[in-house]
């Protein structure tokens, strides 16, 4: 036993993770799936934003949602560093006793959430897809397992907070109500420079395209048979990011942040073409929120068709070269 009592945590928290004032896309979501969690529960959300010079961000999680914002504003926590976000954040848990503590499955959400669930002796179920409450108000934290093979659905009965970082791109995200009240409570910041172990002396910036947040998705699967460059022009063309499939990657074609699926990135973008793609299971999960789906394959059986808004059966390096002077691309030597 925990030695705790349980019935002392209230509230779902959602961390709104922002860098230079500009919000990750995830805390939006998170708002949204919060905010019927906490419903279901009776509770309030509270959003907690952690930065400097970041109110807007506050404001904004407010007309997402958000019944009250901590609002820990200080230049101790800009840029991000795993020490005073995580000291921070683990004294206002140990302070508050919230129930359900959501976290974006980010760099920075996954950098530093083992610093407030260890001291904290809290339950952390990592990298979540699906989030739901029971009838005693538990959470029921879902995530793949044993390499994707299998879902599992995790209880925290005895510890508290309940907390779960979640993937990107899972859930829709909270829509903005500007006309909505709330809460914003600067809270008391109890680290500062003296106390953080690291210092940041340079920031590298290198490729770090985010699928995820890519309204057009042109992506390739082992139909490619390793040329990328169509798929790539038709990115160009549409404005959008090149994807793939874990066969595609696993060839070393493209590098693995762009792999879609159950074990990549979850995309829900607008516009998703398929080009090559047999679409697996495995695959389809990952893509199977995109507003419009284009499959492009030579075999009339293969499964994406059953999913894809609009199908051609024929080969990709006809097909894709059309589409990219229909879209006013330069047309690729294939
Ligand atoms: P294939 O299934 O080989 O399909 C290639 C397709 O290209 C075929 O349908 C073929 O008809 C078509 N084609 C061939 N030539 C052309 C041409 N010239 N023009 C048009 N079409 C053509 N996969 C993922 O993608 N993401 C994941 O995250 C993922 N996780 C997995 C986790 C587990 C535990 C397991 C077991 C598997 C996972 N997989 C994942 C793998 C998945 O099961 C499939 O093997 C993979 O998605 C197949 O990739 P593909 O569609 O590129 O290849």
């Amino acid at each position: 036993m925990s030695g705790i009592d349980v019935d002392d945590y209230s509230d779902v928290w959602v961390f709104v993770e922002q860098h230079e004032g500009r919000a990750e896309r995830v805390s939006w979501e998170l708002l949204a799936e919060g905010r019927r969690l906490a419903d279901a529960k009776g509770e309030q959300l509270v959003a907690l934003v952690i930065g400097e010079d970041c109110r807007g961000v506050a404001e904004e999680a407010i007309a997402r949602g958000a019944d009250r914002v901590l609002l820990a504003d200080d230049p101790v926590f800009e840029p991000y560093r795993a020490d005073p976000y995580g000291e921070q954040f683990r004294a206002l848990v140990a302070d508050r006793k919230p129930d359900v503590v959501l976290i974006g499955g980010t760099h920075t959400g996954r950098d530093f959430a083992g610093r407030v669930a260890v001291p904290v002796h809290a339950g952390l179920t990592a990298d979540c897809t699906e989030l739901d409450v029971d009838d005693e108000g538990l959470l029921l934290a879902r995530r793949p397992t044993f390499g994707g093979d299998a879902m599992a659905t995790i209880k925290c009965v005895n510890h508290r907070p309940q907390m779960a970082t979640v993937r990107a791109g899972v859930f829709d995200p909270a829509e903005l109500d500007p006309d909505r009240d709330g809460e914003i409570e600067p809270v008391e910041v109890v680290v500062d420079e003296s106390m953080t172990k690291s210092r940041v002396l340079e920031r590298v910036v290198g490729d770090v395209t985010d699928i995820t947040d890519a309204d057009v998705v042109v992506a390739g699967g082992a139909g490619t048979e390793g040329n990328f460059g169509p798929i790539q022009d038709l990115a160009d063309a549409l404005g959008g990011e090149v994807a793939a499939t874990r066969a595609a990657v696993d060839e070393g074609w493209v590098e693995p942040a762009r792999q879609v699926g159950q074990t990549g990135k979850t995309v829900r973008p607008t516009l998703y073409v398929a080009a090559g793609i047999s679409g697996a299971i495995q695959h389809l999960e990952g893509m199977n929120g995109s507003d419009v789906v284009v499959a492009v394959n030579t075999d009339p059986n293969a499964p994406i068709f059953d999913l894809a808004d609009y199908g051609i059966v024929d080969d990709l390096f006809e097909v894709v070269p059309e589409l990219i002077e229909a879209f006013g691309g330069e047309t690729p030597e294939v």
